[in-house]
């Protein structure tokens, strides 16, 4: 059960429900956002709701069977839109494109890039400061300084930007400059990381784990939600599979699904799911009829001169072509009479 406080509740009153909740046999946990307060009560006897949901300091009150509650579809009318500086939103009739390097590699690089995504009507640049790399040979990234500059160029050219957080303890350097927190396969179930994450106003974009389960991603969503955040975009990039003839196993099936289940925004990663750069458009396209919210693709001027992923780099006149797809694409989604 969620229940939703009005702002006005008092200490007291707010503790006399939470002793009529006990006494009900309901474990009760607070969960306060930049936006709202919540009570979720869970367990308990059957008892009227009315009784709670009738009180003034209750603004609202659902019935959620999930065990995710809060990142559950059963409790909004309405899917979530989550709104960024400058009237960028993502989610709801919005189609989102997020595109950038793999890494971040110089500001030649971010610049060119930042003034080729502004021509395409991109609205926010991806790339990777702070790389998770398989390999410790492998280029682990700029570092704080290039965040500085890969920040402050895509802001110069009125880009917001998206960029991979790997641990707690790097939320207060990076805060100033970062837009949005992406959060990595590899740290899908951080759950440190994703509840430091709940405290932070800024929008969490969290990809889906290599073995993880839908509901596994949507509670890992929940923590950062129980945390503080509601500002949560999800994202499939493809899962481990038997399959070895790409890089990952795109879950398309994913989208449905977790549009289904969860008011949040979805968005896909064909880049790391398919990860063949010749591959990635028509992916990227199935995965809007599917229902997808955006897309967030990797592209470098040079692919193959990329410091990473190259192979599943569009190039610029690819990611053109793209775009015009994915524009045409939605439109047509948007036309067509729902599946279901
Ligand atoms: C990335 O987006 O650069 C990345 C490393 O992705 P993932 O966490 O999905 O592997
Ligand atoms: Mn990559």
């Amino acid at each position: 059960m969620i229940i939703q406080l009005n702002s006005a509740i008092s200490p007291t009153q707010k503790n006399e429900l939470i002793d009529e909740l006990y006494n009900n046999a309901y474990g009760v946990q607070e969960v306060t956002t930049k936006e709202h307060s919540y009570l979720i009560a869970q367990g308990g006897k059957q008892m009227d709701i009315r009784s709670i949901g009738n009180k003034p300091y209750v603004q609202d009150i659902h019935v959620v069977q999930a065990p995710y509650p809060l990142v559950s579809s059963s409790w909004k009318e309405q899917p979530t839109k989550i709104h960024l500086n400058d009237g960028v939103q993502i989610g709801r009739k919005e189609l989102s494109i997020i595109a950038g390097p793999c890494t971040v590699e110089n500001e030649k690089q971010i610049d060119e890039m930042a003034k080729f995504l502004v021509t395409k009507g991109v609205k926010l640049m991806r790339g990777g400061i702070f790389k998770p790399r398989s390999s410790p040979y492998s280029y682990q990234g700029l570092g704080l300084e290039g965040l500085k500059l890969f920040h402050q160029t895509a802001h110069k050219n009125g880009l917001q930007i998206v960029t991979e957080i790997m641990e707690q303890n790097q939320i207060e350097e990076m805060y100033p400059y970062v837009d949005v927190f992406q959060v990595g396969a590899r740290n899908a179930q951080n759950y440190k990381l994703l509840g430091a994450l709940g405290k932070v106003d800024k929008p969490i974009l969290l990809k889906r784990g290599f073995s993880q389960s839908l509901d596994e991603l949507l509670h890992a969503a929940e923590y950062i939600f129980t945390g503080g955040n509601e500002k949560i975009i999800l994202c499939e990039r493809g899962i481990r599979t038997f399959e070895k003839s790409y890089r990952n196993t795109l879950d398309i099936n994913a989208i449905p699904l977790l549009k289904q289940k969860s008011h949040l925004p979805v968005i896909v990663d064909p880049s790391h799911g398919i990860g063949l750069r010749n591959h990635v458009s028509s992916v990227a396209l199935g995965c809007i009829m599917a229902g997808a919210d955006g897309v967030l693709v990797e592209i470098h001027k040079h692919p193959q001169m990329a410091v990473s992923d190259g192979f599943q780099s569009l190039n610029f006149s690819e990611f053109s072509q793209l775009v015009e797809n994915l524009e045409l694409t939605f439109q047509l989604k948007n036309k067509i009479k729902p599946f279901y």
